[in-house]
């Protein structure tokens, strides 16, 4: 039993956060309510903090003031949210040299801010800053959702996360022990059986209230309980998958194994969590609360629903640096269904990738690489799993970890879906490996195209 988790719910996180003088909880009770609010009340209520954001962003950055003089726009030409299309999009080389002029200069003591470097896994590294009240904004957003999962704030946590980082100061263990409660990692650049025995012990022991990770590593670690240890039963009240796109094999079975909900959120370190499902699993809530979002195509228009297009975001609660039409470089598809769970929020239908990791044909056609590596992998005979790289616009390299039926006829069939995907000008080399390798940030990628894209 977590005895804990009430005494950490009720009486150490309302405490630490008036010794830290933080707002989340407040936050968070409000977003409780705001998330059933109707769509109009929403919009409008994004409208106010947007123009709010750019009348700040304009007076105190002098990358904004400059951005929006050269297009000869005044912050009062952006009054509604369909005005934001007069502004380009920022992109994360624009982050990285213009770094010193995004932030604003009310916040100019960057001791006081949030520092964010994202891993740089698409080989892209940026750095946000992010004001106090921002932070505390979020961490209510994300906290909200955390508890779509079926885990309730205050109860312990599980991780399965690359490089876990936990402060070892004594106010760090006393933190961790009674307000964060993540109680067990296990490291993804270590998955050996070793670690998982190790990691299994824990969580037998501490029954966590969540399993948190990357998607394709709870996946691993879930058949490895399969295969090695059918009869143990560890069961969390839910299990969050993020950081990358979670398949539907991938669900199905940590669903079987763990005997629990599977919930998907998706998000960054530059703006934090963006979507995540509720607890009926059926598309992900957009956090609205803190982010206006747009998906368009690659002319830089909206897209339809049910159509993919690219991420772009503007932080309505970051004045320390403003984030305007940021582009995320991932894909996702917009919903127009009302999810029964009553919350208003907008949703994506799922998540596509990240635009890195769509294919770009010789035509100029994206294909998307979660729908291409489980297309391949359910038409193609004689192979546990593939990783498909983009070396140049038709040059493939098919890493892959062969089943005991791989033959002749593999070759034969992944050579047809490449003419029929990519064209007949695309060839390809296989490179054969025990199991496909992991980022140094510990997450997977199935699908790498080096190709510089528009986007
Ligand atoms: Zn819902």
């Amino acid at each position: 039993m977590d005895f804990l988790a009430f005494f950490s719910r009720n009486f150490v996180m309302p405490l630490w956060a008036r010794r830290e003088h933080s707002n989340y909880l407040k936050y968070y009770r409000e977003m409780l309510k705001t998330q059933y609010y109707s769509p109009d009340v929403i919009l409008a209520d994004q409208t106010l903090k947007m123009r709010e954001v750019i009348y700040h962003a304009y007076n105190t950055c002098k990358f904004w003031q400059e951005r929006f003089d050269s297009l000869n726009l005044k912050p009062d030409d952006i009054r509604e949210l369909d005005d934001l299309q007069k502004l380009p999009i920022l992109t994360k080389t624009d982050l990285r040299m213009r770094l010193d002029d995004m932030i604003s200069s009310k916040y100019s003591d960057l001791s006081k801010l949030t520092r964010f470097t994202t891993s740089g896994s698409t080989g892209v590294s940026v750095t946000v800053y992010a004001d106090e009240e921002c932070t505390q904004f979020k961490r209510a957003a994300t906290l909200r959702s955390d508890e779509w999962t079926g885990w309730q704030r205050g109860e312990r946590i599980a991780a399965i996360w690359g490089n876990p980082k936990l402060r070892q100061d004594f106010f760090g263990i006393i933190r961790n022990l009674l307000l964060e409660r993540y109680y067990t990692f296990l490291d993804t650049l270590k998955m050996d059986e070793q670690s998982m025995d190790k990691f299994t012990k824990q969580l037998l022991r501490y029954s966590p209230g969540m399993l948190f990770g990357h998607a394709h590593s709870l996946y691993l670690y879930a058949k490895y309980l399969q295969l090695k240890h059918p009869d143990v039963k560890i069961k969390p009240h839910g299990i969050l998958s993020t950081c990358m796109v979670l398949h539907d094999f991938e669900r199905k079975l940590i669903k079987e194994v763990f005997d629990c909900r599977v919930t998907n959120r998706y998000g960054c370190e530059e703006v934090s969590l963006i979507a995540c499902e509720c607890e009926l699993c059926n598309g992900l809530h957009v956090n609205s609360d803190a982010l206006y979002v747009e998906l368009l195509d690659k002319s830089g228009n909206p897209v339809q629903v049910g159509e993919p297009g690219f991420v772009v975001v503007t932080d309505l609660y970051n004045y320390a640096m403003p984030l305007i039409r940021y582009n995320i470089g991932d894909s996702a598809i917009w919903t127009d269904r009302k999810c029964p769970c009553g919350r208003t929020l907008p949703m994506f239908e799922r998540i596509e990738g990240r635009v890195a990791d769509y294919i770009v044909t010789d035509k100029g056609e994206y294909v998307s690489g979660i729908s291409l590596t489980e297309n391949f992998a359910c038409q193609v005979d004689g192979i546990v799993q593939l990783q498909i790289i983009q070396e140049d616009i038709n040059k493939f390299t098919f890493n892959i970890v062969k089943a005991s039926d791989f033959g002749e006829s593999t070759i034969e069939q992944i050579s047809n879906l490449v003419n029929k995907r990519f064209g007949s000008k695309a060839v390809f080399d296989c490179v054969y490996m025990e199991k496909i390798p992991m980022e140094r940030s510990g997450k997977y990628r199935f699908c790498i195209s080096k190709v510089k894209k528009d986007l």
